[in-house]
């Protein structure tokens, strides 16, 4: 991505690069495989990451912290000392379990999204025809306990509401009350056949903090969009913070003067 673009899209690092070549060699598809009927299973589960996160015991400052340092105008040339300096501050390795690369990667990652929001916010703020693209492994059953209903024509899950805890259910209907279509999808493989019959000017995705990248590189120039990462990853019982979703969601509300 230029660092030129209108979409305000920021310009890799040449570590950033050096990561992509990496994950150039990675040679199966890292998108989940799409269910074909409203059976909800998680066996086809394949994760971004090659490895297992959970910040959800991570104060909020943590997330304060990476807003604070992604705003922060020479970005590019400091991303690596911001995430050494968040990762040192919090103790990543000890808290999470996580390898300190791992950390590194993950942090980058968080930070370079928090940014790119920031960059995105402005053309975002103008988009009329929104949609918040939901993981349908957050949803607090897997099995079917859930009662979602599964369209193949947009391959994606629609909440039925069955349970008042489960973090889907809220934001749906969070998203709804402000103004979104929502979609729970299997997998970010699924957004070109959404974008491909619903055409949106706006889009909010929650998803794991690669998955997210992925689909910068895939749409950003495309869509403006927000982003909101997931604080644990996995195939089932993934988390995301619904103050962050809130925030995203109030932060990016139309602009009234938008045309
Ligand atoms: S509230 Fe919705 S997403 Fe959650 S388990 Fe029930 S139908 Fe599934």
């Amino acid at each position: 991505m230029s660092p030129h673009d209108p979409g305000g899209n920021i310009a890799k690092t040449p570590v950033e690069n050096k990561r992509d070549l990496n994950r150039l060699s990675i040679s199966s598809p890292i998108e989940p495989e799409v269910p074909s009927g409203p059976v909800l299973s998680s066996e086809s589960c394949k994760m971004a990451y090659k490895f297992s996160f959970d910040l959800t015991g991570l104060s909020r400052s943590f997330f304060r912290e990476i807003a604070k340092v992604s705003d922060q105008r020479d970005l590019h040339r400091k991303l690596g000392a911001m995430a050494e300096h968040v990762i040192t501050a919090f103790n990543i390795p000890e808290v999470t379990g996580l390898p300190l690369s791992d950390a590194v990667t993950l942090v980058n990652d968080m930070i370079d999204i928090y940014a790119r929001n920031l960059a995105q916010q402005e053309s975002f703020r103008r988009s009329s025809k929104r949609a918040l693209v939901l993981p349908h492994c957050s949803r607090k059953y897997m099995d079917n306990r859930c009662q979602a209903e599964f369209d193949p024509k947009l391959s994606t899950y629609s909440c039925r509401h069955c349970s008042q805890d489960c973090v889907v259910n809220k934001a749906v209907r969070l998203g709804e009350q402000e103004g979104y279509d929502v979609y729970v999808l299997p997998g970010g493989s699924c957004i070109p056949k959404l974008l491909a019959n619903r055409p949106y000017n706006g889009v909010v995705g929650v998803a794991c903090p690669n998955e997210i990248q992925m689909g910068i590189r895939q749409y950003g120039n495309v869509v403006p969009y927000q982003a909101v990462p997931l604080l644990r990853n996995g195939c089932a019982n993934t988390e995301f913070n619904m103050d962050t979703l809130r925030e995203v969601l109030v932060s990016g509300r139309r602009r009234p003067d938008a045309g």
